[in-house]
């Protein structure tokens, strides 16, 4: 006698979102393909104006859920609600769906399959990966909220080999097409390590903040709620050579390069590095201009009095550590890449490009010790590990300039001084050149 054991199959749910033709409710129907509890992450059943089942039977909804009570269908409808209420636009309603959209748990490979029903002449920008003429949401690590832009705006297009990412653009109308070469930049900068987009279904929302700031890109920040999403404020008036100069979008999308990471000292300091290294590739950066801004950043990380670990900084106040939260995992980072370089023949491009190929996007969040074992395996020799345990938990910034003398760069005030003679110029070099 023959026994097959059956994987257990991955469950896929069906929704139909219709948004309201005034921009005010969605109505859901969810075919669900078992599901005991739905919730929304910031779900709210005073928010919630009907649930019932599809053959019209009232579901209870108290405690902030909605309990299908053995229904494989389920409708609800939803209010939405504006949110960012300092960047309200008239033509673009922005909520999120860790509000409205109310899911059963989707553990390991479940998936939901979404239809979008929109009002005529309405765009939507939403936190899921499009498949053809429909979506499909997985689980994600929910960090921050997902959001879904309805409205009118232009849609652009980032392109590089074998990606296309989409980019929404809010209010920057007559600048779109210097918005997208900005964008298109940042995102090669970061294709260039191992010639591959960490998440070619990533997606980009460009809100624009006339006259916020005197920065071109006074904000960015990555959205991992649903599908990946980098959200840019910018001035899109700043003139071109503004907007390619500024390191916010490389060091956003140079966050894809990762995981989410629960330790922010590791998931900012690789951003932060790569955001030096990857403008001086671009020749944004002289490499003396690269190597003068990563050690000005070191020495006022330096600067804070009884500094704790990197592992600690979480604990302290934002405001008073940030510096360490910025730069503590880039010497970490450093360290590293320059050890590859010199010792094994390979780099920490070499692992995020392998990082990325087997493991990216993912629905997980990792801890800093899991991504290190596994970007050590990648590189078949491990750096990153023992690093992590020297200085992890050691107050203050990772000693990083034991490596300047090797490297030939001399520290002058104000300015750097490169040796050329010194005897890791070579990896100083390739470090900002790439390859
Ligand atoms: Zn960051």
């Amino acid at each position: 006698m023959l026994f097959v054991t059956l994987p257990t199959q991955a469950r896929t749910h069906n929704y139909e979102i219709t948004v309201s033709d005034d921009l005010r409710h969605v109505h859901v129907q969810a075919e669900l393909d078992g599901a005991e509890v739905l919730r929304a992450r910031q779900g709210r059943s005073s928010r919630l104006l009907s649930a019932s089942t599809c053959d019209g039977k009232a579901l209870d909804t108290r405690r902030n859920r909605i309990y299908p009570d053995g229904s494989a269908c389920v409708r609800y409808t939803h209010r939405l609600e504006p949110m960012d209420e300092r960047f309200r636009t008239e033509d673009v309603l922005t909520t999120t769906t860790s509000e409205w959209l109310w899911l059963p748990k989707l553990e390991n490979d479940a998936s939901v399959n979404i239809r979008v029903i929109l009002p005529e002449g309405i765009n939507a920008h939403l936190p899921f990966d499009p498949v053809g003429s429909h979506y499909v949401l997985r689980a994600s690590p929910g960090s921050s909220r997902g959001l879904a832009l309805f409205g009118t705006f232009t849609v652009a297009e980032i392109v590089l080999p074998d990606t296309k990412l989409r980019a929404s653009l809010i209010g920057a109308s007559g600048h779109e097409h210097k918005l997208t070469r900005w964008l298109t930049a940042a995102a090669k900068d970061v294709w260039q390590i191992g010639r591959r987009f960490p998440n070619p279904q990533a997606s980009v929302v460009v809100v624009d903040v006339p006259g916020s700031t005197g920065e071109a890109v006074p904000f960015g920040h990555v959205i991992r709620d649903g599908s990946e999403m980098v959200r840019f404020f910018v001035q899109a008036e700043s003139n071109e050579a503004a907007l390619l100069g500024d390191w916010t979008a490389t060091h956003e999308f140079a966050h894809l390069l990762l995981p989410y990471v629960r330790e922010k000292w590791i998931s900012e300091g690789f951003a932060s590095y790569y955001q030096i290294v990857l403008l001086a590739r671009r020749g944004v950066y002289s490499e003396e201009e690269a190597w003068r801004r990563l050690t000005h950043a070191f020495s006022r990380a330096r600067e804070i009095d009884s500094p704790p670990s990197p592992n600690d900084t979480q604990h302290d106040e934002f405001w008073r550590v940030r510096m360490l939260i910025y730069w503590s995992g880039a010497a970490l980072a450093l360290m590293a890449d320059a050890a590859w370089r010199a010792q094994d023949d390979t780099s920490l491009d070499t692992a995020l490009a392998r990082l990325g190929s087997c493991c990216l996007p993912s629905p997980n969040t990792w801890s800093g010790e899991a991504l290190f074992a596994r970007l050590d395996a990648l590189n078949g020799v491990p750096r990153l590990q023992a690093l992590y345990n020297r200085h992890a938990d050691a107050p203050g910034l990772p000693p990083v300039e034991k490596l300047y003398p090797a490297l030939g760069i001399r520290i002058g005030t104000n300015r750097v001084t490169l040796d050329d003679d010194a005897p890791l110029a070579a990896v100083r070099r390739a470090i900002m050149r790439g390859g």
